[in-house]
């Protein structure tokens, strides 16, 4: 069995990225083969500083390992050092229509977004994001629910080119996390928590205390003072419930009947206090991380050379089969 996931170097990863993704990640990386990748190919697709991105590569790497991802259990690399991600996307382009990548929510999304300026990477995408999976040849694929649509994509390549050039892809599946697979923006529970959004409205993992006291505080509730779970009327409410119950692992019905009659504001000065002791060790571990980051670097260069192994195999094969290759 082996797993891959990536997350893209756009800035500090938030809880629903941790609740959503990672936690998957640091379960799996016991038990399978991993390998974790920083998809910063995928990051250009959408507005940035060229100038702060190799700082952001490498701040994603401190907080995978911060968060507890190994490099002795995982493959930990960064997407552009290995090429054959292009290669294999390029290919898959050649089999896929373009309405179907036209139909992407995520693509009608930030083409509403951003306009007549939405560029042909982020159309581009799932292509990638299948090339990544598949490359490696993956069965398992954790995310968080905004990516499910994207493997389920990646499933149809895998097929298609199975069925044209005969069998040479697994087709992987999206695993999701039983609860936390959407956290919302804290600013507004109808849009999920992004690290390119609103900034007060996404909670990084490794925020000060005093951020985070004040981001909980000022995050959107809903009318009345009730503290119940109840996401199509409470939709505020219903996310800061959603975020207590996974930091403490209590249920929903706990929590409900623990602030019964206690209103919004005691709730919300609880649940600060609650994530402030959650993330205080991955806090402290990125400060140590910090103070050496030659050693992480180190640790992404051997990443690459394990990641090139398996990924030069897939594409020698799949050049042979697509008559690149005699
Ligand atoms: P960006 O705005 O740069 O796209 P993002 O917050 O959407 O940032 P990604 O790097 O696109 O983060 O996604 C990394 C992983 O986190 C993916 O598996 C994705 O499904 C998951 N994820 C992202 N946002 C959430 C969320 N709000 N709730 C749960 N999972 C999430
Ligand atoms: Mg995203």
């Amino acid at each position: 069995m082996r797993v891959f996931s990536g997350i893209r170097p756009t800035g500090q990863i938030h809880i629903g990225n941790y609740f959503g993704a990672i936690k998957q990640w640091l379960k799996l990386q016991e038990t399978k083969e991993c390998l974790f990748c920083i998809v910063d190919l995928h990051a250009i697709t959408t507005p940035y500083d060229a100038q702060k991105l190799k700082e952001n590569i490498l701040e994603l790497a401190i907080d995978y390992l911060a968060l507890g991802l190994d490099p002795k259990k995982s493959i930990i690399f960064v997407q552009s050092d290995v090429k054959e991600h292009l290669e294999l996307a390029w290919i898959f382009g050649t089999l896929t229509p373009l309405g179907e990548l036209k139909r992407m929510t995520q693509f009608k999304e930030k083409a509403k977004k951003y306009g007549a300026l939405v560029n042909a990477g982020i159309l581009n995408y799932p292509l990638l994001m299948a090339a990544d999976i598949l490359l490696y040849k993956a069965d398992l694929v954790p995310v968080g629910k905004d990516q499910q649509q994207h493997v389920e994509l990646t499933r149809e390549i895998a097929r298609r080119f199975n069925k044209k050039y005969g069998q040479t892809f697994k087709l992987p599946s999206a695993t999701l996390p039983e609860f936390g697979e959407k956290i919302m923006s804290l600013r507004d529970p109808t849009k999920k928590m992004s690290k390119t959004d609103d900034p007060m409205g996404c909670l990084s993992v490794f925020e000060e205390p005093e951020i985070i006291k004040e981001k909980i505080k000022k995050a959107v509730t809903d009318p009345g003072n009730e503290i119940k779970y109840d996401p199509k009327k409470k939709p505020g409410i219903s996310n800061l419930i959603q975020i207590f119950s996974l930091a403490t692992e209590k249920k929903k019905e706990e929590i409900e009947k623990e602030f019964e009659g206690k209103g919004y504001y005691l709730f919300k000065e609880k649940l600060a206090q609650v994530l402030i002791k959650k993330f205080e060790k991955f806090r402290e571990k990125r400060k140590k991380l910090w103070q050496n980051p030659s050693l992480v670097q180190e640790i992404l260069k051997k990443g690459k050379k394990r990641a090139e192994i398996l990924a030069k195999e897939t594409m020698q094969e799949v050049r042979k089969k697509i008559g690149l290759l005699t």
